[in-house]
């Protein structure tokens, strides 16, 4: 039997703990859809006892595979627990109700990859470099925990309204450094972490490679490798150089900070703690910087065609009580 025990057994008070008993049906209203994943999907809703958004992970433990997703719930609800940093996205509860886990969040507008696709643009490099140092402030105090995220990537960070930015999606973590499974999404994984397969063991300097990695999707709106199948991309990875920014129009400090990221060798790449004083993330930037980008991003989605507009939206979700304002839906 699992640690957890069977799928939505709260037999053990540990588990019994992580949970409120409240019918989660009563207290939030106004679903609407913002995320999809493997699990189920993501929504914007409203806190009944005080008309707070909140954002709602549905995560199903029925069918095939339940006790195996009845852990990883479990689990991924005991990482977001300990969180606490304006950089990691903040945990509300999580209630069950019909063999489905309701995971209560802090609103996000939307992730990095959302951004990318409003725009179907790189980000501007003082944008790139706002957002990088938000993802590393929350990497450092995990690392400080000896915690991995282990799936850093666009999709997995968040931009909340007032313009902060916020690493979400736990589902992969390890709450203990060193580790050695196999765990991540291909484009974006270390070398290391590939290699661990057979040997070895890893620790948070994964999440540097991600981050570069991510730098490069930022800049050039997919990772490298992209075109390939993900079994290629694992083995070049592992075997090849590692990728450097394309253009040549970003600055020294960018190209310096995505070289350290993306060395091959875990001991020759440093630590997040030590990236929080490299020059790219230091240096001066107007603070409104993610600001003006959400700003910059609404105008855009009320531009876009209809089948992008209705994917989009949700950036606008949280402008008026009764759905997004300013434009009509159209037929
Ligand atoms: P998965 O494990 O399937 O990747 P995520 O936790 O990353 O699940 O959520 C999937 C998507 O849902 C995210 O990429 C994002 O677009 C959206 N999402 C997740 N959490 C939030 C949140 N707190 N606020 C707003 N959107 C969110
Ligand atoms: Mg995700």
């Amino acid at each position: 039997m699992p640690a957890g025990g069977r799928a939505g057994s709260l037999k053990d008070p540990d588990v019994a703990e992580l949970f409120f008993k409240d019918d989660p049906e009563k207290l939030f209203s106004d679903l609407r859809e913002i995320g999809h994943g493997s699990f189920g999907a993501v929504y914007f809703a409203r806190d009944i006892r005080n008309s707070e958004v909140v954002a709602i992970k549905k995560m199903s433990y029925s069918g095939k595979q339940s006790n195996e997703k009845w852990q990883d719930i479990i689990k991924e609800v005991r990482f977001l627990q300990k969180l606490r940093h304006p950089n990691t996205i903040q945990y509300r509860g999580c209630y069950l109700r019909e063999h489905t886990a309701w995971l209560v969040m802090e609103y996000c507008l939307g992730s990095a990859s959302d951004l990318l696709e409003v725009h179907k643009k790189p980000l501007q490099e003082v944008e790139i470099a706002a957002v990088t140092h938000g993802a590393l402030q929350g990497l450092a105090y995990l690392h400080s925990h000896n915690m991995i995220h282990r799936d850093v990537k666009a999709g997995n960070i968040l931009l909340s309204e007032p313009g902060l930015v916020k690493l979400g999606d736990f589902g992969s973590a390890s709450i203990m450094a060193p580790a050695n499974s196999f765990v991540g999404t291909p484009y974006w994984m270390a070398p290391e972490v590939i290699l661990a397969m057979d040997e070895g063991q890893y620790d948070g300097k994964v999440d540097v490679w991600s981050l570069g990695i991510t730098c490069i999707e930022l800049a050039e709106r997919k990772p490298p490798l992209f075109n390939m199948n993900a079994m290629s991309a694992l083995y070049h990875i592992a075997q090849n150089e590692s990728p450097v920014l394309q253009s040549g129009h970003w600055s020294e400090y960018f190209r310096n900070f995505v070289d350290s990221c993306l060395q091959k060798i875990p001991q020759d790449r440093p630590t997040s703690e030590v990236l929080l004083k490299h020059r790219f993330v230091l240096r001066e930037r107007p603070p409104t910087v993610i600001m003006d980008l959400i700003q910059r991003t609404k105008d855009a989605v009320r531009e876009l065609d209809n089948l992008q507009y209705r994917k989009m939206k949700k950036i606008l979700f949280q402008e008026a009580p009764n759905g997004p304002a300013g434009r009509t839906p159209g037929p």
